[in-house]
């Protein structure tokens, strides 16, 4: 049984490293997820065949328990509460590492550990265990709207999170070189458990997925930290692989936001403001109805959706594929133009134009559709504003200035769906609503493109 334990690592291994590979491209994606899933079964297998499990009915009620919340959660949860059903998986499973840390050391608080290499890895696991549990819950709480979103800030703040962080990592040294001193170590768990609260109360609630993905890469690597204390090298590979990739998917977004972490972190950024884009100036905006935009869609050879948070909130992606095909059908070439952070999620068009079966062939990049822009007959932007706005590649002085945009306003005519003249997320105003070639379609996003491909389906405005 005992060779059986160190081939389940290797193999597991291999399929969380094919499953990341996977899941880097839509195509192959589901592929990716069953290798994660076949690899997680292999490794707990392996993990319960270990000789040193001493009584499997704890291990049985533990499971049954973690199923019955785990199976009600993926199959009812939304596809827009993903970055809160995140959240809350990271809370409970970087509350595991901590847990077991703190087991892990009480076994070791003897004198002939002390200064060793495992008490110096169990308190780095568990620092960053209980801190990310704690983060993950407020960021939960933040996303799912139980507290309110808007950053929390107070006098002295950098200064309380700085002394708390510092008495943490001073506790924390002091309890690896002496492990005798058990008295220390509650002071050091309460104190990790308040920092992942003070760490993420000042961030604003649009920037949770950012923090999200920053806390996945936390909470991989407490598991990796975790794999050195316990010997066990299935999760220190585990470990490394989350943690890497976490910390890549927050560099990619912030890179796509064109933002620091730093930004990210203390900016306090997220605080929208309503009708910023609507203030008192003499510029025209033109409006349209669904049938106009229908009969110059069906008259155009080319056509550019760009999707964006609004069809998401509105969950208009059933209705945008119905679009799709309606014009399809009408012989127009029709693309959809993806920026990487349209939504609040990494992915979050990919997910729901997948979920309602547009072929991926047709999402394209933004740096590739972008020099097919101009040729456009018609872009049509569904719910997205910061992602399309010139001003980030035409003001060096915009709070967006140099972040990536898709460049609608290029293409000969512009629809754009959206409510009202609000501000997304940045909450700034955007000049492309005023240019001349562009429409504004006012409305709800599912309502609105439901109208326009009724409108076509109805045998349209005839005019071809
Ligand atoms: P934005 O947030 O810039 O804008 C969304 C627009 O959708 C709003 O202007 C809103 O206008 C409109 N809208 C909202 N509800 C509806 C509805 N029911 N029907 C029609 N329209 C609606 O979206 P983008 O996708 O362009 O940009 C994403 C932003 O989020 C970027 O700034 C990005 O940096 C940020 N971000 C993205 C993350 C990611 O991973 N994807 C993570 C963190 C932040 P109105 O109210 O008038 O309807």
């Amino acid at each position: 049984m005992n060779a059986f334990v160190p081939f389940a690592a290797i193999v597991a291994s291999s399929l969380f490293i094919l499953a990341l590979m996977w899941m880097s491209h839509p195509t192959t994606a589901r592929r990716g997820v069953r290798a994660g899933e076949i690899g997680m079964l292999v490794a707990i297998v392996g993990a319960l065949v270990q000789h040193d499990v001493v009584d499997y009915n704890l291990i049985l009620i533990a499971m049954v328990a973690g199923a019955a919340v785990g199976i009600p959660m993926a199959l009812l949860m939304p596809m827009t509460a993903i970055p809160q059903r995140t959240a809350i998986s990271h809370a409970f499973g970087a509350l595991a590492v901590g847990l077991i840390g703190a087991a892990e050391y009480y076994k070791h608080a003897h004198a002939e550990y002390a200064g060793g290499f495992i008490m110096w890895a169990l308190m780095f696991e568990m620092l960053l265990g209980f801190l990310t549990c704690t983060a993950s819950v407020i960021a939960f709480a933040k996303l799912q709207e139980i507290m309110g979103s808007r950053p929390v800030s107070f006098v002295g703040q950098r200064v309380l999170n700085g002394g708390v962080a510092l008495a943490t990592v001073v506790i924390g040294a002091m309890l690896a070189i002496d492990p005798t001193q058990t008295w220390l170590f509650p002071a050091f768990v309460a104190l990790a458990l308040l920092f992942g609260v003070l760490l993420v109360i000042p961030i604003g609630g649009a920037d949770m997925p950012t923090v999200i993905a920053l806390l996945n890469s936390y909470a991989g690597l407490a598991a990796s930290a975790m794999g050195f204390a316990l010997g066990n090298k299935l999760l220190i590979v585990a470990g490394a692989l989350d943690g890497a990739s976490g910390f890549i998917l927050a560099v990619i977004m912030c890179k796509a936001m064109n933002r620091s972490f730093a930004n990210v972190m203390f900016g306090g950024f997220g605080k929208v403001v309503a009708g910023a884009a609507g203030g008192k100036d003499d510029r025209v905006v033109r409006s349209a109805s669904a049938e106009e935009a229908a009969m110059q869609l069906e008259n155009a050879s080319s056509v550019v959706i760009i999707p964006g948070y609004g069809m998401a909130v509105a969950q208009a992606q059933h209705k945008v594929s119905e679009l799709y095909q309606a014009l399809t059908k009408k012989g127009v070439d029709v693309k959809f133009a993806i920026h990487p952070v349209a939504g609040r999620m990494p992915g979050h068009m990919n997910v729901l134009l997948a979920e309602a079966n547009v072929p991926y062939e047709q999402l394209v990049e933004l740096d590739d559709i972008n020099p097919e822009l101009p040729q456009a007959d018609v872009a049509l932007i569904i719910g997205a504003n910061d992602t399309i706005n010139p001003s980030a590649r035409d003001d060096p002085q915009s709070a967006i200035a140099g972040m990536p945009i898709i460049e609608a306003d290029r293409a000969k005519s512009v629809f754009v769906i959206k409510r009202s003249m609000n501000a997304g997320f940045a909450g700034i105003d955007n000049p492309i609503y005023y240019n001349s070639n562009t429409q504004m379609l006012f409305g709800d996003a599912k309502d609105m493109v439901g109208s326009i491909a009724k409108e076509l389906a109805g045998g349209g405005s005839g005019l071809h």
